[in-house]
């Protein structure tokens, strides 16, 4: 039997509370302390998140967000480099005590999403558990329905659903795409976290014919295995058939050595990755953040910075529209968005270009001959 819907009012309604929204939720509460502000997302069992490395400049944003201790206090490992066969088949190092802060990490990702959570509800964020299903205008700004859990009202909403980007698909709004990548990921036992091993421990990129396997130890013994490809390329390999799977992976020189296939946590799980934008106007009083406005290729392990840094600008951006009715505010906010994909557009085929092996092959042509606009 359905419950019976209920109806509440907020000055700013965040779908999604992935670290995008939920760092919306925490810097708003902190600029706007007499705003009403809900966070709603979908009820989840335990499942395999992926986005698990984030490297030193995540920093100054826990410290902004006021974080910074609790996730110093929760079990994510600390990565000292990632080590990538791009380019040539041997193990180059990027070691990170080359930035300002020497640092990285492969993250708990449930853990640090609850954390974010569970900061921005301290703060006074309503926060619910719901999948919004439509947005449609209203007098008082927008209507959200979120099913049987009810219809919400707000002035503002942030579109914070990640990579469904349901905000931009409602409105319409066209996506700019580099690609179709996708990446399909198993997910093992894995014992061994020991400091002696960290050049094991560290995150491996290794280059193929189809795209590229990526591995990393993460936190609570398990280690991710993903091939990145194309979609299509994906379907004609049936890539999502567990033995298909293995066979590719048995031809990788690094990835494979990293290991023990014995136990497996799960069947090949697909992520859509694609590198996009969403470039459409917005109406007045819409914002969205994170992987929602723009995604970036897992391979520059930027995607949960610029969640953060994304959420950062636009809770600014309503703040101005709230506190001194400056609409401005948004217009740069997506200025700074575009700017900020095509300036990542041209570092991507850079790096894709560097890697000329298989210059045949439909995966490398694509990334090789693509003309930016
Ligand atoms: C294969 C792969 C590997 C990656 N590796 C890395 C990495 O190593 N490092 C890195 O920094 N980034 C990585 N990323 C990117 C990173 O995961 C994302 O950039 C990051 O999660 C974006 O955060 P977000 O809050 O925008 O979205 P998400 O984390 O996706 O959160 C969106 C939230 O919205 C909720 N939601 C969706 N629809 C609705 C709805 N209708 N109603 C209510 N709630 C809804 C979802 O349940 C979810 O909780 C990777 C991505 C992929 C696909």
């Amino acid at each position: 039997m359905p419950s019976k819907p209920t109806n509440a009012s907020f000055d700013v309604f965040i779908i999604g509370a992935g670290p995008a929204g939920a760092a919306a939720a925490i810097s708003l509460r902190e600029i706007m302390p007499d705003a009403r502000v809900c966070i709603a997302d979908i009820e989840k069992s335990a499942h395999f998140r992926v986005g698990e490395s984030v490297p030193p400049p995540i920093k100054p944003f826990l410290d902004h967000l006021g974080v910074a201790t609790a996730f110093e206090n929760a079990a994510h490992s600390p990565a000292f480099r990632t080590l990538s066969a791009w380019g040539n088949s041997g193990l180059e190092s990027n070691e990170f005590f080359l930035h300002a802060y020497n640092t990285g990490w492969r993250l708990d990702r449930a853990n640090f999403d609850a954390m974010l959570k569970t900061e921005a509800i301290r703060r006074g964020t309503a926060s619910i558990s719901a999948r919004a299903f439509s947005l449609a205008e209203s007098p008082y700004g927008w209507l959200i329905d979120c099913g049987n859990t009810g219809k919400f009202s707000a002035r503002y909403v942030i579109d914070a659903s990640g990579h469904a980007a349901i905000v931009s698909r409602w409105l319409k709004c066209a996506p700019r795409k580099l690609d179709r990548l996708i990446g399909c990921a198993v997910f093992f036992e894995h014992q061994t976290q020991q400091p002696e091993l960290f050049d094991k421990e560290a995150a491996v990129i290794e280059a193929c014919h189809q795209g590229w396997w990526y591995t990393a130890a993460i936190p609570g013994h398990r280690r991710i295995a993903m091939l990145m490809t194309d979609v299509d390329i994906a379907r004609q390999l049936s890539i999502a058939n567990r033995s298909t799977w293995l066979h590719y992976f048995s031809l990788t020189k690094h990835i494979k050595q990293r290991i023990d296939t014995r136990f497996p946590l799960t069947q090949p799980i697909i992520f859509p990755a694609s590198s996009r934008c969403f470039t459409g106007t917005y109406p007045p009083g819409i914002v969205a953040v994170g992987d929602a406005i723009s995604s970036f290729d897992p391979l520059s392990s930027q995607g949960i910075v610029k969640a953060l840094r994304s959420a950062l600008y636009a809770s600014y951006a309503i703040a101005d529209y709230y506190l001194r009715n400056d609409t401005m505010g948004f217009s740069k906010y997506f200025t700074l968005m575009r700017n900020e994909f095509d300036n990542y557009s041209v570092t991507w085929q850079d790096y894709y270009r560097r890697e000329q092996r298989w210059p045949e092959a439909p995966f490398w042509q694509r990334r090789h001959r693509m003309k930016l606009t």
